[in-house]
């Protein structure tokens, strides 16, 4: 059996400062191992604090898709956990040149020797981790940002995370058994790097996904309620359309 978890839901600045939904990270738990996507503030807390609650020493590293801080600011502390403070060399990262190498850069150096392995996203590339296998995808969201196609257990489950739509993003996601969709705004707004409901129409409609799971809500998302917007699109377009919430667990 493998699972995802969403430990957190909130995106955007406002949900995330004023914490209207958790901003923790989502749990990837395949057979053999368990890898936390985009830990942002609350992880650690979050972890502990789940119910069934997830052991800081079953998790075996992370995945951070870019460097903003509503999906990195946990990574450090959790990096550190993980490989108790550096007396064991353990865990593995995959994360962006700049989280790693830049001026911006969000993971502390001291850190990287505790690691057993640093891997860096890359356009198409495929990284393989015990029993769980994805690929990256550059997206457009301004700082270095990569989403990912996972296959695990049989199932292909995306996460098209931060990043403005364009219609490329349609090809790399096709046909997921499980396409998550990083929906931070009702309508589309100028300047605005995010995706929006009018997008997740697009993939509805052109991309095949099985299931459409929404998250990472910014304040138009939460004024309309996602359960709403899920519902609609269910409804209209025949697919099933999710929308998260803290602590929700898709088993597969
Ligand atoms: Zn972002």
């Amino acid at each position: 059996m493998a699972l995802i978890k969403f430990l957190g839901t909130a995106g955007a600045r406002f949900v995330v400062a004023k914490q209207l939904r958790y901003s923790a990270g989502t749990v990837i738990k395949s057979k053999s191992a368990t890898l936390i996507l985009d830990p942002g503030p609350g992880t650690l807390l979050r972890l502990s604090s789940a119910r069934p609650k997830i052991p800081i020493e079953s998790v075996n590293g992370i995945i951070l898709t870019h460097i903003h801080l509503d999906h990195s600011t946990d990574a450090n502390i959790i990096l550190d956990s993980i490989t108790e403070g550096g007396l064991k060399k353990f865990g593995v990262l995959f994360t962006t040149d700049e989280a790693l190498n830049s001026e911006n850069r969000v993971i502390l150096p001291f850190l990287k020797p505790y690691l057993e392995g640093i891997f860096t996203l890359t356009h198409g590339g495929i990284f393989e981790f015990k029993d769980i296998r994805f690929t990256s995808f550059k997206h457009n969201h301004g700082a270095e940002t990569y989403g990912i196609k996972l296959e695990i257990d049989g199932k292909i489950v995306s996460f098209v995370v931060d990043t403005l739509f364009f219609d490329e993003l349609i090809s790399y996601y096709k046909n997921s058994d499980y396409l998550i969709l990083n929906v931070v705004r009702l309508s589309e707004k100028e300047g605005v790097q995010h995706l929006s409901v009018p997008d997740v129409e697009k993939f509805i409609k052109y991309a095949n996904p099985k299931k459409v799971i929404m998250t990472h809500f910014g304040m138009t998302m939460l004024k309309a309620s996602p359960e709403k917007v899920a519902e609609t699109l269910s409804d209209k377009y025949g697919v099933e359309v999710i929308a998260a919430y803290d602590g929700l667990t898709v088993e597969f």
